[in-house]
């Protein structure tokens, strides 16, 4: 088995989650088993590390970017930033909000988690519209920095949000593709 698809096993899929017709991509299962986690970590350290990728932050999506994205910044010997909802962090911060199916939904960066010069991989759990991934982008930019990646462990490329970040000249870097 390729590790996609040692990954994709370890995937839970819940029908009509968090409303109907939803099939949520549940990642847990994936942290949840010690050699799984290793694997998954690895695969991001081992394309990060090379020199050309490598990058000066890590920024993590809220939340399950956090889990992963903390996780490969101290491998990787860098920094991580956490891209927060509105109004968790404590500090000066910088905002961002973006259309939802329903609604809209704001994040928020500290002012001073990157700065001009910084190169930057942008790490979140899951591609679905690209709506947070692309706002996620725009704090970091609004600060100067560069983001050099966005990264995924799941994409969803019949949401189309992979192609859209793409069109907008983000490179992307995902570990499984779901229908
Ligand atoms: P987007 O902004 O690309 O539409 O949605 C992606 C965001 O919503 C990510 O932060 C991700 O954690 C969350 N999300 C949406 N659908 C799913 C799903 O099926 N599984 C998981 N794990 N996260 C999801």
């Amino acid at each position: 088995m390729d590790t996609a698809d040692y990954l994709r096993s370890h995937i839970r899929t819940v029908p009509d989650w968090p409303a109907p017709g939803v099939m949520f991509r549940d990642i847990t299962p994936l942290l949840q088993d010690p050699k799984v986690f290793r694997v998954l970590i690895d695969t991001f350290v081992h394309r990060y590390m090379d020199p050309t990728l490598r990058p000066t932050v890590v920024a993590g999506l809220d939340a399950r970017g956090f889990i992963i994205g903390s996780v490969l910044a101290y491998e990787l010997g860098v920094g991580f930033v956490p891209i927060r909802k509105k109004g968790k962090l404590p500090f000066n911060t910088v905002e961002e909000t973006y259309e939802l199916e329903y609604g809209s939904a704001t994040v928020e960066l500290h002012t001073d988690a990157v700065k001009a010069g910084d190169r930057v991989l942008l790490i979140d759990d899951l591609i679905a519209t690209g709506g947070t991934m692309m706002a996620g982008r725009r704090l970091l930019e609004k600060l100067g920095a560069e983001v050099t990646e966005g990264a995924a462990i799941v994409d969803l490329p019949e949401l189309g949000g992979s192609a859209k970040l793409r069109d907008s000249g983000l490179a992307l870097f995902t570990l499984i593709d779901f229908e």
